[in-house]
């Protein structure tokens, strides 16, 4: 990279605005190209982009402590779980707040970007025009683009997938209704406890492949993932201790009838909600197993049962995708794997960064935040990367770190434990900056 490289950065959700901000304090030039009318990505309800998930009664699952951004403290009368809405005003608050906006070019969709025989990146905007840039930052985020499973047979009532879903009344009236709701992830707990109230939903099943533990947004009063055990703990003990005390909160999930989950608390993303259990152990939905086929009316699940059903509402979860690249490297394998140096770095492209591109325990709305110290060094030749064989063994040792305690799925594959992750960025950054000073 040159003495003064300007880079292009892809996405003003809160991964690329914060990254914008954090190139801006280092004194280099970019150009943030956001496909909206405004920022904030998912957080901005019915982003007239169509690629927020929000849905109306939609509050976050982080704590505010968690989720707020080092150099921009959320106000101290905020709830502990936010409303969507409020999250959306925190993200154009820090906007105004650091003078970034004029910085955005909105209403403008990076639709190609590819690298020039000299490594540059040359990038074609929505508008028709061509650009060169040093570097290019991706921060177009990755709840946005639906992963639906195919069944065989047809069904004749009417699906969704929750990236859809606004309201029980919306895109689907689904009063007096019969729902299956399928997945038992954040969003599908979300969505089948607020479609299991009577005045809504006649009834509502959940179908998934497997138990999940349901872990309450409290303990002991306090929101739980303020009492996750430090990143000085070693590994084993903090998850012997951690899963310990949510059997001892929670209980074990056959006492709300829900099935039995076949791994350990933590063997999977976690699972929130506290309306969730109250609503299966109120009788008012009810679990099934996997869907098997469709016949007509009818969802015939793997154990036999069938259930007839008005409305299937997907709630399976997304791919990652980058639709503006051509170069099948740039793209995760059919397992849903992208391997990445500190989750940033693709190995032999060193001017290509991915912000906010994992699945962080508890949060990912300031994981580019801190991700952004290590990009902005970077680009600026203050930090340099290990060798090739090097980064091959450490990407190996951060996957078994933080991949580890999870069962092996697509969905496992970006997982990262937030912080033991900001603290081995620290550490790598006092560490590549020494390589750049040798
Ligand atoms: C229902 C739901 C609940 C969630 N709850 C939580 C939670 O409790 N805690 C948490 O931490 N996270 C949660 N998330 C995850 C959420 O993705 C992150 O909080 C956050 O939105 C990630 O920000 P981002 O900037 O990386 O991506 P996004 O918010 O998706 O923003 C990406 C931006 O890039 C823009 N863009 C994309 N492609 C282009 C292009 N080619 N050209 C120009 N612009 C482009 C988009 O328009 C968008 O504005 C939740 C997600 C969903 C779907």
């Amino acid at each position: 990279m040159g003495s003064d490289p300007v880079v292009c950065i892809i996405g003003a959700g809160c991964s690329g605005f914060t990254t914008a901000k954090r190139l801006r304090d280092a004194g280099i030039r970019y150009d943030c190209f956001e496909e909206s009318d405004d920022v904030g990505g998912n957080w901005y309800f019915d982003n007239p982009n169509g690629r927020s998930a929000c849905y109306e009664s939609l509050h976050i699952d982080t704590s505010t402590t968690r989720l707020q951004f080092e150099d921009f403290p959320a106000e101290g009368n905020w709830p502990d779980f936010p409303h969507h809405t409020l999250i959306h005003e925190y993200f154009r608050d820090y906007v105004e707040h650091f003078g970034l906006r004029e910085t955005i070019t909105f209403n403008t969709r990076v639709d190609n970007a590819r690298r020039t025989p000299d490594g540059r990146w040359e990038v074609r905007l929505s508008s028709g025009e061509s650009r060169q840039y040093d570097a290019l930052v991706v921060a177009n985020g990755h709840h946005w683009d639906p992963r639906t499973p195919q069944y065989p047979g047809e069904f004749d009532g009417a699906t969704l997938h929750s990236h859809s879903y606004r309201s029980p009344f919306s895109p689907v009236d689904m009063r007096g209704k019969r729902v299956v709701v399928v997945g038992m992830g954040n969003s599908a707990l979300d969505i089948a406890a607020e479609l299991s109230h009577r005045s809504i939903a006649e009834h509502v099943w959940v179908s998934a492949r497997r138990g999940v533990w349901v872990l309450p947004k409290y303990r002991g009063g306090k929101p739980a993932d303020k009492l996750m055990m430090p990143p000085w703990m070693p590994k084993k003990l903090a998850l012997r201790l951690a899963r310990k005390a949510i059997k001892s909160n929670v209980g074990a999930m056959q006492d709300y009838g829900l099935p039995e989950p076949d791994h350990e608390p933590l063997s999977a993303h976690p699972s929130v909600s506290i309306d969730f259990l109250a609503k299966a152990g109120s009788g008012d939905l009810t679990c099934v197993p996997a869907i098997e086929r469709l016949e007509g009316p009818e969802v015939v699940c793997a154990d036999g049962t069938k259930v007839e059903a008005d409305v299937i509402v997907f709630a399976t979860g997304y791919k990652m995708s980058f639709p503006f690249f051509d170069d099948r490297e740039l793209q995760p394998d059919t397992e849903h794997r992208f391997p990445l140096f500190k989750r940033i770095f693709k190995p032999g492209v060193d001017n290509l960064y991915f912000a906010g591109l994992a699945q962080a325990s508890p949060t990912i709305v300031n994981l580019a935040e801190q991700q952004s110290k290590l990009i902005a060094a970077h680009v600026a030749g203050e930090y340099r990367l290990p060798g090739a064989a090097e980064m091959q063994r450490i990407m190996a040792q951060d996957e078994r770190k933080h991949l580890g305690q999870y069962y092996n799925t697509p969905r496992h594959t970006i997982q990262l434990d937030f912080a033991r992750y900001v603290r081995d960025l620290r550490r790598e950054i006092v560490v590549g900056r020494k390589r750049a000073t040798r």
